[in-house]
């Protein structure tokens, strides 16, 4: 079990999808598009290998590796970085602000809450 040192209970990815979807309407968090076909993206490449999955370093992106979102985003890594779309390793996904198509600047939380930026911040 999980449970050790409080890390949160694994969900599987379907439940990661269905969550993901839920928190992002089913849009792309880069183009905000309905259409295309939408993939976890991990903004840090600390989760990419993570066993449980943290709401705030994922997102819904359109596209492939060559096509739409998901390849803009891996062709413009400085773009990426500096919209919050990706985040740095030693950073932690919840505490920096993305520039989220569907809901603007926000931080996105470990369990998938959603908090507006205010401009008073910045
Ligand atoms: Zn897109």
């Amino acid at each position: 079990m999980y449970f050790m040192n409080g890390r949160p209970e694994p969900i599987t990815e379907a439940q990661v999808t269905a969550r993901l979807n839920e928190r992002d309407r089913g849009r792309c968090a880069v183009c905000g598009c309905a259409s295309g076909v939408l993939a976890i993206y991990p903004r840090s490449s600390v989760h990419t290998s993570s066993p449980r999955f943290d709401l705030a370093g994922l997102l819904l992106v359109c596209g492939t590796a060559v096509t739409g979102c998901r390849q803009w985003l891996s062709n413009e890594p400085g773009w990426a970085r500096s919209h919050g779309f990706t985040v740095a390793a030693h950073h932690d996904p919840a505490h920096v602000p993305v520039e989220h198509a569907v809901h603007g600047l926000v931080l996105l939380g470990h369990d998938g809450a959603v908090t507006p930026v205010g401009e008073e911040g910045a």
